[in-house]
């Protein structure tokens, strides 16, 4: 089974779906790896550590691909017309693609009409037994990290309280907003770095891991929101007065602090705006806001997605795509660690290859496409009564 690894070409994208460490360890499956040259150097992995851990450098992505059965990608394959070179058309049909593929209809055809098996990693059921395999979570985690690590870099001022001998300099006050993954590890690294955290989010469980970890709990809470969790464990689309009476308190309370970090995200839609350009005119000059959510849309009123924006106020506005993507080292050794777990779990040792039961609830959460059909629910065509 060749297992193929290709170089990311889409905007922004620095991080690798393989590392020589899943690498060695797939090859121990026994696969044979093509890493496609160069595909590493953005995480900073030189194509001599993918030679050294037993796979072999292909020149470019056609020589990676030819004869894989497998392939790996952080982000969907570039198609025809969308970059200089058509990746879909290149993988042999039969083969299993995985990555972050945020496939629609569309594409799910596309990988159907290819003959590709196409797992969308992203899609994983959250459940205990699939934890080790989800992307979500582990690039999450990470982004949480990196956006206090870059807020603190933008400040201009400290954030622990430092006394010296020329006089004290107090502790900044830094607010997340969205406690899932991302903000649970926002609000850890402000608390390593001696800020002084608060948090809020509208699933009631978010509230006692807030507390737990040391932070402060600001909030509206309503009958609402006492059901604002899904099944999944995601947040729910609220009332348009939830989110009123919502940024009542959160206004108050945003006009005080130094670093806002939002990673609201509610599933499958564009992400709630939580920070109206009045309260960042509310926010003094050199106060910082990260928005990891500006890929999705973002939680701020003015975020420009990709950008550092300086308001009137002088409040510093980032907006950057891609946050695991700038941690690329770390999120890329998490996430080929995810695809390695993924397929060592569904691994058929006698055949030395995939065997993905259609009837396992993680397959059938993740899988879009097999034999040439879209199996997925959320994309598979209504089946005749
Ligand atoms: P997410 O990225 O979808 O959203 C981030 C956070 O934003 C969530 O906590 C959400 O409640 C919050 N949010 C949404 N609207 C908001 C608003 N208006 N105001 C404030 N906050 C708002 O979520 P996530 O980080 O992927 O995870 C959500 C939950 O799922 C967490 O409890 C997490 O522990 C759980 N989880 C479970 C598993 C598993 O069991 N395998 C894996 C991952 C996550």
């Amino acid at each position: 089974m060749r297992l193929a690894v290709l170089k990311e070409r889409r905007p922004a994208e620095t991080r690798v779906a393989a590392t020589p460490e899943t690498a060695k360890k797939f090859i121990g499956l026994g696969c044979t790896v093509a890493v496609e040259a160069g595909a590493g150097l953005a995480s900073g992995i030189p194509d001599a550590e993918y030679a050294a851990a037993g796979a072999e450098i292909a020149r470019d992505a056609a020589a990676a691909l030819k004869g894989a059965g497998i392939v790996l990608k952080i982000r969907a394959p570039l198609a025809a017309g969308e970059g200089a070179v058509d990746e879909l058309s290149l993988i042999p049909r039969g083969a299993l693609l995985l990555g972050q593929l945020q496939a629609d209809e569309a594409q799910a055809n596309a990988y159907a009409k290819a003959g590709i098996e196409a797992g969308a990693m992203e899609l994983l059921p959250r459940i205990t037994r699939a934890q080790s395999m989800d992307i979500l979570s582990s690039q999450a985690n990470l982004a949480g990290y990196r956006a206090v690590v870059e807020a603190a870099a933008a400040y201009d001022r400290a954030f622990p309280m430092l006394m010296t001998a020329a006089g004290t300099i107090s502790a900044a006050n830094v607010f997340v907003m969205g406690a899932g993954v991302a903000g649970l590890q926002a609000i850890a690294t402000g608390r390593r770095l001696g800020g002084r955290v608060s948090a809020t989010d509208v699933r009631p469980a978010a509230k006692e891991e807030i507390k737990s970890l040391g932070a402060a709990f600001v909030g509206y809470e309503s009958e609402e929101s006492k059901q604002a969790q899904t099944a999944g464990g995601y947040a729910k689309q609220l009332s348009a007065e939830f989110y009123a009476e919502q940024a009542k308190v959160v206004a108050a309370h945003i006009a005080k602090q130094d670093i806002v970090v939002t990673t609201a995200l509610v599933q499958g839609r564009k992400a709630p705006t939580l920070v109206t350009a009045e309260m960042v005119r509310s926010m003094k000059p050199g106060s910082v806001i990260v928005d990891i959510a500006a890929d999705a849309g973002g939680n701020v009123a003015l975020t420009k997605p990709g950008e550092l924006v300086t308001t009137e106020n002088g409040v510093k506005i980032l907006g950057y795509h891609n946050w695991p993507g700038r941690i690329a080292g770390a999120s890329s050794s998490l996430f080929a660690r995810n695809l390695l777990t993924f397929l060592t779990t569904f691994w058929d040792k006698e055949a030395k290859a995939p065997k993905l039961p259609a009837e396992d609830e993680i397959v059938k959460g993740v899988l879009l496409t097999r034999g040439g059909s879209v199996v997925h629910p959320s994309f598979a065509p209504a089946k005749a009564a």
